[in-house]
């Protein structure tokens, strides 16, 4: 039956979703997971469930015109994928990368779906981005592209409808440009967007949130073993907001953080990052790492991301992008005594990886469960904005750990009710699955 009910699902999305191989991984993972809960629950085929999961609700494709300084007119390709609202209004970032492409936004609102649902607040999952770069753009030219691109997307979001954030190169900049124009065209102050600055609706700890999320995560996962980070080597992949807050955390409990990188090259610094510097590289300068070591001479910077998985850890945080770290790489980690990895980027691990982790006795945390901590707290977020209250950093914080243990209680339980004890990966997405497939048999076939 399990074979069956995969293959017969993947036929559908592969002929329905031509080239799109992310979204095609992203679906066939879920779908092989959630094969013994189809088989138990024959009311969720019975609703046509698993069928209407992998079709998103609704996706917007838009023209983006742009004037750059040399008074060039440039056009970008917008989306915005609207992939389930069962449990809440879509919910998910905006990507801007010349990557962006439909595939990748139906993956990554796919994802968003059973992370948001993991989270246990009402959040359904969306996702959208475009495929304009920002390195090396002036703060002009992200302002105007900002306001082209919401002036296509204000028409289809709204506080009750659709909330985007951030995710790669959509920062603080990004969201104050995009709220200006959201405010203008429709004269609301509302909580149209997360991740806000904190004079204007932001709330704290959402800068920090999916990296600190993912410490806590992994202190579970390390508490499992008998361990906790206390002299624990840790290697991080890119320097983005992920990344840094993660190295922020690991440092505070005690664990050091060796390696980063970003997509150039990655540094080594064995006596541990100094997280001051890479700061004023990456959030002042948006400058590139390999900057580190004009200020700290006896780190090495090496070309090329991919070579970081070679650097000996006990505990490996992918918070790069998807599909950084293959099969190869994750024997290296295995071969080199790491004992656990989690995952701060949106599938990081290609399938491969993954299966060795599993073979290897690594403990492993797939993304929607270790990084659910950033949307998380823009759940946060959302309820001080319709409370029109602000909570301090103590309250927010203590909200964050108690999500993120949460998901990984939900995650060791629903793997165990399955027969796959100790996989978190399957946990995850049963127990998220379940949630949405609850949601939606309540509300009938729409
Ligand atoms: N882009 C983040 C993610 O992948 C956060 C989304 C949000 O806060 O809405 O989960």
């Amino acid at each position: 039956m399990a074979d069956n009910f995969v293959d017969g699902i993947m036929e559908t999305v592969e002929s329905r979703n031509g080239g799109d191989v992310e979204f095609h991984q992203a679906v066939r993972e879920v779908v092989e997971s959630i094969a013994p809960v189809i088989e138990k629950h024959p009311e969720f085929a019975a609703a046509g469930i698993v069928e209407r999961v992998v079709e998103p609700e609704r996706q917007i494709i838009f023209r983006v015109p742009w004037m750059d300084d040399n008074g060039q007119v440039q056009v970008n390709r917008g989306f915005r994928v609207e992939f389930n609202s069962a449990i809440g209004p879509y919910k998910g970032g905006l990507r801007f990368h010349p990557s962006v492409n439909v595939g990748i936004i139906k993956f990554l609102g796919f994802e968003q779906t059973f992370k948001n649902a993991l989270t246990g607040t009402p959040i359904g999952g969306g996702k959208g981005g475009c495929d304009f770069n920002p390195k090396g753009k002036s703060d002009n030219e992200v302002m105007r592209f900002c306001q082209s691109f919401m002036s296509e997307l204000f028409r289809h979001i709204g506080p009750d409808t659709d909330v985007p954030a951030g995710d790669i190169g959509v920062g603080a900049r990004e969201i104050g440009y995009l709220f200006g124009q959201y405010k203008k065209l429709t004269n609301t102050f509302v909580g149209i967007l997360t991740g806000k600055g904190l004079g204007w609706g932001g709330s704290l700890v959402r800068t920090e949130a999916t990296g600190y999320g993912l410490v806590y995560f992994v202190s579970r996962m390390l508490e499992a073993r008998g361990k906790d980070w206390k002299g624990q080597k840790v290697v991080i992949s890119g320097s983005g907001n992920v990344a840094i807050y993660a190295t922020q955390k690991v440092q505070q409990l005690g664990g050091t953080v060796i390696a980063l990188s970003d997509s150039n090259g990655y540094i080594v610094d064995n006596d541990g990052i100094k997280l001051d510097t890479v700061r004023q590289i990456k959030e002042v300068r948006r400058g590139r790492i390999k900057e580190y070591l004009e200020e700290h001479p006896s780190a090495e910077f090496h070309e090329g991301w991919e070579g970081i998985w070679s650097v000996p850890c006990d505990v490996a945080l992918p918070s790069a992008t998807q599909n950084e770290l293959d099969g190869n790489a994750a024997g290296t980690l295995v071969a080199n005594g790491c004992i656990a990895v989690a995952e701060g980027a949106n599938m990081p691990s290609t399938p491969e990886a993954v299966k060795v982790f599993l073979d290897g006795g690594v403990s492993f945390g797939p993304a929607k469960a270790a990084n659910a901590g950033g949307v998380a707290t823009s759940a946060l977020e959302m309820s001080q904005n319709s409370m029109r209250m602000s909570w301090s950093f103590e309250e927010v914080d203590k909200r964050l750990k108690g999500i993120m243990d949460s998901i990984y209680t939900q995650c060791v339980e629903a793997a165990d009710a399955y027969g796959c004890n100790g996989n978190l990966v399957a946990g995850a997405n049963i127990a998220g699955f379940l949630k949405v497939a609850r949601a939606m048999m309540a509300q009938g076939v729409v």
